[in-house]
C-alpha cells in the first residue's frame, strides 16, 4: 500500500516538532499538521514566556537588595504593556524559528487541525485528507478547569500572558508548579497575590523539606498562601446580593476620569469586573482576577482515536508502550499527551527515540529515571531523583541536609535561606536524591543531576574540591548525616 507520507505528525510543540525534522532528516517523506501556532505549550504559552516573566518579576527585589548594597536605585512601576510587547515580539521569532526549523528540513507544513480517520488517515480541518505510513501524536496537553460553578469566570496559565493589564489583587488556585510559580512571578511584579491549596502543603511530590522551605519563603516575600483551603462559591461581584460590596460601575459614578481610572484598577478590569470568592475556611473575598492552576489533561478529545485501535487512559492520555508506541501499531504518541512525565526536554527525547525506533532500525526505550527538574519558584527549587520520603519508604538513608542563609543576603540581613539535601543509600553510598532551593537552583540541579544519574556515591561528591565562597559547596562539604531515616 502506498501512503502520502512516511510519517505525519499532529502537534507542532517540542515533542512532535523535534520527531519531524529528525525523521525527515534521515530521509523521510514527513508532514506535520498544528492548527495553533507553532512551538506549541513551552513556546507560546508555558516554558518559555512563564521563564522571562520570571526574569522580569525578579528585578523588583534586586533594586531592593542593590538599594542595601549601596546603590542609589531610582525604581518605578513595573510597565506591563511594554513588557508584554517585547514578550510577543520573541514569541513571534521563536515560532519562526520553529517554522524554518521544518521547512529547512523539508517537512510539509499543514496549519490545520487533524483527526484520525482511520489508523493510517489524517482528515485535515481544510478538509483535505492524507495518509501515512506512521502517525505521531503529539497534540500535548490544556489546563484542566476544576469544574466547579462559575469557574469560566477564572483564567489559567493560558490567558496570563495575554491580559491587557496585570490585575491589582489575583487569587491563584492550587499547589503545583504552575500555581506557585505564577504566585511568585505575580508578587515579584507588585500584584496582591492570594494563593489557596486543598492540601496541607504545596508541591505535594517534591521533598517534604524542600517545598515546606520553599512555602516559607514564598509567605514571606509576600503570598498570602492559604493551605487547606479552596474555593466553595465564586461570583461576579456585581450578580452578589451585598450591597456592601461596592461594584466597579457604582464606585465609579460622578468621578473625575484619573479617579474612575484608579477606582477601575482597583475594582476590576472592566472585562465583566471583580470576582466575588467564598473560600472553604468560611472567608469572602473580592479578588480582580482568579486563576486556575488545577492541572492539565491530554489533548485527546476529538482527535478521533476511536476510529483507529489506539486506547486511551482514564485521564484521557494515550496509552503507549516503552517505544511510544500505541496499541494501533501504525500510531505513536510522545509528549503530555502521554501524561508520563510532563515535561519538554522528555517530550524531545521521547520524539528522538520514536525517531531511533521507527526510521533508525534501532529500537530505543525512553530512559525516564532520575530526570531532574525545577520549580521557578522564588526561591527556585531543583530535584533529582528520589525524596526522602520515597527513598526510606524503599531502604534504610543516610540525610545529609543544610540550611542557611547564603552570603549575598545575610550581609544585606535578609531572611532568605537556601536548602541543601542529599538522600544516601546506608548499604551503598549512593545518592539516591537531591534536592536544592536556592536561586538558581535549576542551574545548579542540571550539574548534580549528572552526578547522580551517573550512580555517584557520596564518597564520591566528597572528593570533588568545593567551589568557594558558593552556595553550592555544601553539597560536597556536609560531612556527617543530619540523621538517618
Ligand atoms: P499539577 O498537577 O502539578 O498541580 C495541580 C494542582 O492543582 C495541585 O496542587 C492539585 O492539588 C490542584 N488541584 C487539582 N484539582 C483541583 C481542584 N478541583 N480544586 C482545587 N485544586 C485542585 O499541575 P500544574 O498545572 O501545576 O502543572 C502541570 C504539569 O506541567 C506539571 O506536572 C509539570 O509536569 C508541568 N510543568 C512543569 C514546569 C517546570 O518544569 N518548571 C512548570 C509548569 C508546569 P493536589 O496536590 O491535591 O492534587
Amino acid at each position: 500500500m502506498s501512503f502520502d507520507y512516511d510519517l505525519f505528525v499532529i502537534g507542532g510543540g517540542s515533542g512532535g516538532v523535534r520527531a519531524a525534522r529528525v525523521a525527515a532528516a534521515e530521509g523521510a517523506k514527513v508532514a506535520l499538521a498544528e492548527d495553533d501556532r507553532m512551538g506549541g505549550t513551552c513556546v507560546i504559552r508555558g516554558c518559555v514566556p512563564k521563564k522571562l516573566m520570571v526574569f522580569a518579576s525578579s528585578y523588583r527585589e534586586a533594586m531592593a537588595e542593590a538599594q542595601d548594597y549601596g546603590w542609589t536605585v531610582h525604581a518605578g512601576g513595573f510597565d506591563w504593556p511594554s513588557f508584554q510587547a517585547k514578550l510577543n515580539g520573541e514569541l513571534d521569532r521563536l515560532e519562526g524559528v520553529y517554522r524554518n526549523l521544518l521547512n529547512n528540513s523539508g517537512v510539509q507544513i499543514y496549519d490545520a487541525r487533524g483527526k484520525m480517520k482511520d489508523a493510517h488517515t489524517v482528515a485535515l480541518s481544510t478538509g483535505e485528507e492524507v495518509t501515512a505510513k506512521h502517525i505521531l501524536i503529539a497534540t500535548g496537553g490544556k489546563p484542566a478547569l476544576p469544574g466547579m460553578d462559575n469557574d469560566h469566570l477564572g483564567i489559567t496559565s493560558n490567558d496570563i500572558f495575554h491580559l491587557p493589564e496585570l490585575p491589582k489583587r489575583i487569587l491563584i488556585v492550587g499547589g503545583g508548579f504552575i500555581a506557585c510559580e505564577f504566585a511568585c512571578i505575580l508578587n515579584g511584579m507588585g500584584v496582591e497575590v492570594t494563593q489557596y491549596y486543598r492540601g496541607a502543603q504545596v508541591l505535594r511530590g517534591f521533598d517534604d523539606e524542600a517545598r515546606g522551605l520553599v512555602a516559607e519563603m514564598m509567605i514571606k516575600k509576600g503570598v498570602d498562601l492559604h493551605v487547606g483551603t479552596n474555593i466553595v462559591e465564586m461570583r461576579r461581584e456585581a450578580d452578589v446580593d451585598d450591597t456592601s460590596l461596592m461594584t466597579a460601575s457604582d464606585a465609579t459614578k460622578g468621578l473625575t476620569e484619573d479617579k474612575e481610572a484608579e477606582l477601575r484598577h482597583t475594582y476590576g478590569q472592566g472585562k465583566g469586573g471583580p470576582i466575588w470568592v467564598k473560600a472553604s475556611n468560611g472567608t469572602t473575598q473580592v479578588f480582580d482576577q482568579v486563576m486556575f492552576a488545577t492541572g492539565r489533561t491530554p489533548n485527546t478529545e476529538d482527535l478521533g482515536l476511536d476510529n483507529t485501535g489506539a486506547k486511551l487512559g482514564r485521564r484521557g492520555e494515550i496509552i503507549v508502550d516503552e517505544y511510544s508506541q500505541t496499541s494501533q501499531p501504525s500510531i505513536y504518541a510522545v509528549g503530555d499527551v502521554t501524561n508520563r512525565v510532563n515535561l519538554t526536554p522528555v517530550a524531545i527525547r521521547e520524539g528522538m527515540a520514536f525517531v531511533e525506533t521507527v526510521f533508525k532500525g534501532n529500537p530505543t526505550k525512553v530512559d525516564h529515571e532520575l530526570i531532574p527538574s525545577a520549580v521557578f519558584t522564588q526561591p527556585e527549587l531543583g530535584t533529582v531523583g528520589l525524596t526522602e520520603e520515597e527513598a526510606r519508604d524503599q531502604e534504610p538513608v543516610d540525610i545529609y541536609c543544610t540550611s542557611f542563609r547564603p552570603m549575598q543576603q545575610a550581609f544585606i540581613d535578609r531572611e532568605d535561606r537556601v536548602l541543601m539535601k542529599l538522600v544516601v543509600s546506608k548499604e551503598t553510598d549512593v545518592v539516591l536524591g537531591c534536592h536544592i532551593v536556592a536561586p538558581a537552583a535549576g542551574e545548579m540541579i542540571q550539574l548534580a543531576g549528572i552526578a547522580v544519574k551517573m550512580g555517584a556515591t557520596k564518597a564520591q561528591f566528597d572528593q570533588v574540591c568545593a567551589v568557594h565562597p558558593t552556595m553550592s559547596e555544601e553539597l560536597v562539604t556536609m560531612k556527617t548525616p543530619m540523621r538517618s531515616a
